[in-house]
């Protein structure tokens, strides 16, 4: 009897623009049922679902990316950590594999702060024992906010206690932005709606530029199809929309390459418009891991 082999090559892609060098760092994956969605009732999306080949419930692929300038080991986002189930939380393990330590790490950049339990390790104490977390004014002053939380809808309370464990204990190494530069090449760009402050990074090196956008999208295979969907834990559903439809439809008029916490792995892509909707067209995979055209 043969042993079959499951065990997958590690979650990371390195992507070289220049003198920078942005990898991504595969978290796992979560399936949701479809009531998560807005905008749309679970037999649409089932139906959209099914004609992308994607499980007709929807299953939500989490990445993180690292950002390696000559200047400062820059991490994005920080994955779901240990305490939210057994399917994600693996960010730590292919930062390993990607060949970095966490006490490399100078600056955690949040796109927003619900991808924040991989700040702690699985015992609560700072999984980065050198960095600096900033995250956008409006971010920090909704998510840690007492009477915030207490407002916010049923589903969405778990994300404000988990945002004020996970920065507790970063004290004054926590800081906020307003947008513009946050790093050398590293510019914040608000992108609201998803929550009050959510940004996206750009990175510019070599004359290219990425837009890491962190939540602009969710279920890629629907919401490029159908940029009114949102989901129900979007702090202004109206708002959040207005911003992915803007954001989709820069990406593909700029033919700048994006990056999403929630695309598919390797999580780059393009986005082309067509009739009104979107798709997104994955970048080509190099072992060379640079872009060309
Ligand atoms: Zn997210």
């Amino acid at each position: 009897m043969k042993t079959l082999l499951t065990e997958q090559a590690p979650g990371y892609y390195r992507h070289r623009m220049g003198d920078i060098v942005v990898t991504a760092l595969n978290d796992g994956s979560l399936a949701k049922p479809a009531e998560i969605l807005s905008g749309i009732d679970p037999a649409g999306a089932a139906a959209i679902l099914r004609a992308e080949f994607r499980p007709e419930t929807p299953v939500i692929t989490v990445n993180a990316f690292l950002v390696q300038t000559p200047d400062l080991t820059v991490l994005i986002d920080a994955g779901c950590g240990t305490k939210m189930g057994p399917t994600v939380g693996r960010m730590a393990a292919n930062l390993h594999a990607a060949g970095l330590d966490p006490a490399e790490i100078d600056l955690v950049l949040l796109t927003h702060p619900d991808h924040v339990n991989g700040l702690l390790t699985a015992d609560g104490s700072p999984a980065f024992g050198h960095a600096r977390i900033m995250a956008h004014a409006a971010d920090a002053a909704f998510f840690l906010s007492e009477a915030a939380a207490a407002r916010a809808p049923e589903p969405a309370k778990p994300v404000f206690a988990m945002a004020r464990a996970a920065l507790a204990p970063y004290g004054e190494r926590f800081s906020t932005c307003e947008g513009g530069e946050v790093a050398p090449g590293i510019t914040a760009v608000p992108l609201p709606g998803h929550s009050p402050g959510h940004c996206g990074f750009r990175v510019v090196g070599a004359g290219q530029s990425l837009l890491i956008w962190g939540d602009i999208v969710h279920v890629p295979d629907l919401q490029c199809r159908r940029p009114e969907v949102g989901l129900v834990f979007d702090d202004d559903p109206t708002l959040a929309a207005a911003t992915r439809r803007q954001a989709l439809t820069a990406a593909a008029e700029a033919r700048e390459l994006v990056a999403g916490m929630h695309l598919l792995f390797p999580g780059f892509a393009h986005v082309t418009a067509e009739g009104g909707a979107f798709r997104s067209v994955p970048l080509m995979w190099s072992a060379l891991g640079a872009h060309h055209g």
